[in-house]
């Protein structure tokens, strides 16, 4: 039951969960699975918790489709710390790759990975202000490069790549801003990570699935955190794992699955976007999208209105009809609607709805 309290939460990250899955917490956080403790105060050697743990890398492993030969490791610190972690283990002494700069977060990426490794800008949309990603033949691929880095869904920007580049050398992808909204070509990639907080679960938590034969191969005197075999040998609980977003995120796999699995969510992703693109493309150049058509966001759905008082006056009165979060970045501007997995299409149609009102009253 959604309780009257409840908005409309378009927040781009952390952002809306599904309301089946905060209710089981809740109706668990005093005393979990008949332990009399909750699971935030079990050990993490315990044996309620290891199930928990087991069950959630387990359901990422089939949600995502990842074959034997990738291993899906739990990591603490966020989609950040793995913008140096991948370059650290994936990178010998003097190798290379490349990195796509379609935005703040490859930007991000790109800079950290320049601190720990030679690595070079393989493309910038910066000419194009980022609301652009790459054709393949854009992109500068070094045949000394072991991987090109890409950020499928640049979350700010509101822009995404509707396809993979087709490079020569393996892919490694960071998906935090559309984590299982859409299918991931194995075959192509040595490495997937996302932070939780998008389309999985609590923040604090990186997923990363990194192919087994690319492990222990940087030859680097890492500490035992930052290198991945650590994780690897130990299931993810070398050292105390982020328990509660582990358990969480478990709990919103498991209603993914009962939903339908990744094809239902790849398939309401579109029909969300459809919707606002709907309204948008129609309203006569009211509703604007600065991005690039082919490269409009499913995740993040940016958009502009005549002018910077209306938008202000938008995102008010949204507010106050239940519909929160609507501001764009602030390095952006304008209105940016996040429609995550959790984000229900019933939602999105109360935000169409008041799109429409809006303009009937102002335009
Ligand atoms: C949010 C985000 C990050 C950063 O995630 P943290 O968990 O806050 O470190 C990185 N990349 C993308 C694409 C994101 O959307």
């Amino acid at each position: 039951m959604i309780t009257s309290t409840r908005v409309h939460n378009f927040c781009a990250g952390p952002c809306t969960l599904p309301v089946p899955v905060l209710e089981e917490v809740r109706d668990e956080f005093l005393d979990f699975d008949g332990t009399g403790m909750s699971i935030i105060e079990a050990s993490h050697r315990a044996a309620a918790y290891d199930a928990v743990h087991m069950e959630a890398l387990a359901d990422f492993r089939s949600l995502a489709a990842i074959p034997d030969d990738f291993t899906v490791l739990f990591i603490g610190g966020g989609a950040s710390l793995q913008f140096a972690q991948v370059p650290m283990n994936l990178l010998a002494e003097g190798q290379t790759a490349g990195y796509l700069n379609t935005g703040a977060w490859g930007r991000k990426a790109l800079g950290d990975a320049m601190k720990v490794a030679s690595v070079y800008e393989a493309w910038s949309g910066a000419d194009g202000s980022f609301m652009r990603m790459p054709t393949t033949d854009e992109i500068e691929v070094r045949s000394d490069a072991r991987y090109l880095h890409v950020t499928t869904n640049e979350t700010i920007g509101g822009i995404r790549l509707p396809e993979l580049p087709a490079a020569d050398i393996p892919l490694v992808s960071d998906m935090s801003s559309d984590f299982l909204s859409r299918g991931i070509d194995w075959d192509v990639h040595d490495l997937v990570y996302g932070g939780a907080q998008k389309n999985l679960g609590p923040a604090g938590l990186a997923i990363v699935v990194v192919r087994r034969d690319r492990l222990s191969t940087h030859g680097r005197n890492l500490a035992s955190y930052l290198d991945y075999a650590t994780h690897d040998a130990n299931d993810s609980m070398a050292n105390t794992p982020p328990m509660f977003a582990i358990y969480v995120m478990g709990k919103v796999l498991r209603w993914m699955k009962a939903e339908g699995g990744l094809g239902e969510f790849e398939r309401r992703a579109a029909e969300r976007a459809s919707l606002v693109y709907g309204a948008i493309d129609g309203s006569d150049g009211w509703y604007t999208s600065p991005v690039d058509e082919a490269s409009r966001s499913h995740m993040n759905i940016v958009f502009r209105l005549p002018d910077e008082d209306l938008e202000k006056r938008f995102v008010a009165e949204a507010g106050d009809a239940g519909m929160v979060n609507l501001k764009g970045h602030r390095s952006v501007g304008g209105i940016r609607a996040s429609v995550y997995n959790a984000m229900p299409v019933a939602s999105v149609e109360v935000l169409v709805d008041f799109m429409g009102s809006f303009r009937a009253a102002n335009g």
